[in-house]
């Protein structure tokens, strides 16, 4: 099968780590923010991380450069719209675009308005490419608790027309879950659906306490399970999904090098696992890159692609009418 024909799933991709570069160059200029030097080269290689960056906090600095320049509501609406035409162009049919609103209000902007400008770029893609696509609002766990209600109740009107759940993410050290036990139950009451970062470079209690304690459906990574029955336990009698994201975790030092990622262990063990880019330009990488290391790495070939397709409808937080669309591409 055609990787980059076949149709394809995305449901863990942040907006921040997956602009283009023309467009953070372009972006910048018109914001007048200080650049090293002006050319696209000096640009890409601020975004993009390098395939041996020391740990997930060095992956994290790439992220400074596009967030100074999504502070507008014109730039938000922009890069989700390249990004769903992006995603579009190698095939991918639906999209769940990540992004942490409290990022976004350097220049004075309102959560809504933030979260309104990145729905409008996503429909506007839907008008004119065959995708659809969804928002999942991160937090950023190392900042307050209270905060993240702000974001809960500024998102609720969009809730099924075009925000479908709660994330929390960042670097991942302690156990988090415990102080946001009460804003998930909240939140999964107005109808979040609820996707957790944990295990991916920290410890795999975090799996086992975001799924009991917030509800997680869905969860980021999840690679540390591989050494930890219980939270491996604890995902799969739950029916919990895994995003996996291999470039990604190569990077971040999560796993030493792509053979030794589990996705092929748990795939084979029946988890429900899912194939991501995290960030396409931060990771350097896109779906169909995904697909070929996997392919490259473990000898699969289309029987993975389509388990792959299917979990990631079953899992995703579309409404019935996209995922009944989804499964009929599949034929
Ligand atoms: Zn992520």
């Amino acid at each position: 099968m055609d990787v980059l024909k076949m149709p394809k799933v995305e449901l863990h991709c942040h907006l921040d780590g997956s602009l283009r570069p023309e467009t953070v160059l372009e972006l910048a200029k018109e914001s007048h923010i200080k650049l090293p030097d002006e050319s696209i080269k000096t640009v890409r290689e601020t975004l993009i991380a390098p395939s041996d960056c020391d740990s997930l906090d060095t992956y994290l600095k790439r992220f400074d450069l596009p967030i100074k320049v999504m502070q507008t509501a014109e730039a938000l609406e922009r890069v989700s719209y390249e990004l769903m035409e992006d995603a579009a162009l190698e095939n991918v049919k639906y999209i769940e675009i990540r992004f942490a609103p409290q990022l976004h209000i350097e220049k004075g902007l309102d959560y809504k308005t933030i979260i309104e400008s990145v729905v409008k770029g996503i429909k506007r893609a839907e008008g004119k490419y065959e995708i659809k696509g969804n928002v999942i609002l991160s937090y950023m766990r190392n900042s307050e608790v209270q905060g993240i209600y702000d974001v809960i109740n500024s998102g609720q009107t969009l809730l099924g027309k075009g925000v479908v759940a709660l994330d929390l993410c960042a670097g991942e050290r302690d156990l988090f879950s415990r102080r946001f036990k009460e804003a998930f139950s909240y939140a999964r009451g107005l109808g979040y659906h609820v996707t957790i970062h944990a295990g991916e470079t920290g410890i795999a209690q975090n799996m086992t306490e975001a799924i009991q304690l917030l509800g997680a459906e869905r969860i980021g990574h999840g690679v540390a399970m591989m050494h930890d029955p219980e939270a491996y336990e604890c995902v799969k009698s739950n029916g919990v999904f895994l995003e996996c994201c291999p470039t990604s975790n190569l990077q971040t030092k999560a796993i030493s090098h792509i053979k030794a990622h589990p996705i092929a262990a748990f795939y084979e063990e029946g988890i429900l696992v899912t194939l991501n880019t995290d960030n396409r330009t931060v990771s350097g990488t896109d779906m169909t890159r995904e697909f070929q290391l996997v392919h490259n790495a473990f000898g699969y070939d289309s029987g993975f692609d389509k388990q792959i397709y299917k979990n990631s409808v079953k899992g995703a937080f579309a409404d019935e009418t996209v995922k009944r669309w989804l499964l009929t591409l599949l034929e």
